[in-house]
């Protein structure tokens, strides 16, 4: 056949230099990842490998875990080693937990200089112990933790302070001759946060994490975190992103893969083009729409299957799906590659589309 042209985008990436977190490739070329990070205890060593195969399972390229104590950053070793995807050890205020985390066999550090103190005069031995080991760095600076000499200098955590804290400490690793970091600039506010990352997408070549803190319970969390990684990907900024939810993390996975897929940056999986009903509909599309996703959930293939009201855009959105139905009079009927196949009663539309999904599905990958 044709070789396939990959989907357009809105816009080429911008070049980043490629650093490695564990097996997975961040910045440079490699494919958008998306992350997560885990919310048991990290001394609760199976409790969070499960959350960790949970999140593998659900699309997780690169898992965070928090070492809030001797004992978390103890179990380190344990985590890095059982996990299936590079773990990042999430460091604050203690130092020597970096170093913990580097010979624990982690993927990634990531640091926050605003709350280490004396931070500065240790990133000489952080850089060449990650060095030695070959374990990257994130520098990640947080609205809610800035650096103290920079709240000062701005009054609050503005873009140019964020982006002025994350330079300064990227400047300091790089003056003992260590590059394999990325940077994240976040903040809670997606106009901040979309403002800071640009402008430090303009100071340098750094691969770069993007994150809007706490974003908050799932539907605002959700919300914020497309506007802001939309308006920055739309540019071409951001190499490995991370939701963060008031919600459980495989959530902030699923948003994370939409965004990226929505944006042609991620393939598409299974694609519901649904209609949102109108004073037209004869069937039930709310209840069709949310079955027929349920029930294809399972479909790694890309996929995309239409579920509309009525005939006004019905036929011609459900032939150019790959499945799609086309309601009315309370019956359904049954798209496959444009073709009418059968017409159900709407009592067996979910069925019989989930039925033919499978199909279609085995045919584009017999494994
Ligand atoms: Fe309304 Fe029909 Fe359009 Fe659905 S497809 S929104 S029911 S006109």
């Amino acid at each position: 056949g044709l070789p396939k042209t990959p989907p357009p985008t809105l816009a080429p990436r911008r070049k980043t230099r490629q650093i490695m977190v564990g097996k997975v490739a961040v910045g440079g070329d490699a494919p958008i990842s998306v992350q997560s990070m885990t919310t048991t205890p990290t001394t609760d060593v199976n409790a969070t490998l499960q959350q960790i195969a949970e999140l593998t399972a659900s699309g997780c390229d690169i898992v965070r875990v928090a070492v809030p104590s001797q004992d978390d950053a103890d179990r380190l070793p344990i985590i890095a080693k059982r996990s299936q995807i590079p773990v990042i050890a999430d460091i604050h205020f203690q130092p020597k937990y970096v170093f913990q985390a580097i010979d624990a066999g982690c993927g990634a550090v990531r640091v926050n200089p605003g709350n280490i103190r004396k931070f500065d005069d240790q990133v000489g031995e952080i850089a060449r112990a990650a060095k030695a080991a070959g374990v990257s760095i994130r520098i990640g600076v947080n609205a809610g933790s800035l650096d103290p000499r920079l709240l000062e200098k701005y009054g609050k955590a503005t873009p140019e302070a964020l982006v002025e804290s994350a330079v300064w400490e990227a400047s300091l690793f790089e003056e003992h001759d260590f590059h394999d970091f990325k940077i994240s600039v976040k903040h809670n506010d997606p106009v901040v946060m979309v403002k800071a990352y640009e402008l430090l997408s303009e100071r340098g070549d750094w691969p770069l994490h993007l994150g809007v803190t706490e974003a908050g319970p799932a539907f605002q969390g959700t919300i914020k975190s497309s506007v802001a990684f939309g308006a920055l990907l739309a540019k071409g900024i951001g190499d490995t992103i991370r939701v963060s939810l008031s919600a459980p993390p495989v959530e902030e996975i699923k948003v994370g893969s939409q965004i990226l897929e929505s944006l042609n940056l991620r393939p598409r999986k299974l694609e519901i083009v649904s209609c949102p009903s109108c004073g037209r509909a004869q069937v039930d599309v709310y209840t069709l729409a949310n079955n027929v996703t349920e029930g294809l959930q399972h479909l790694t293939v890309p996929i995309r299957v239409a579920v509309m009201g009525c005939v006004v855009n019905g036929p011609g959105e459900a032939r150019e799906a790959d499945l799609g139905v086309a309601s009315g009079n309370g019956k359904g009927q049954i798209f496959v590659k444009g073709e009418v196949v059968k017409t159900v009663p709407e009592s067996e539309i979910v069925a019989t589309l989930i039925e033919e999904a499978n199909r279609i599905a085995a045919e584009m990958d017999p494994s």
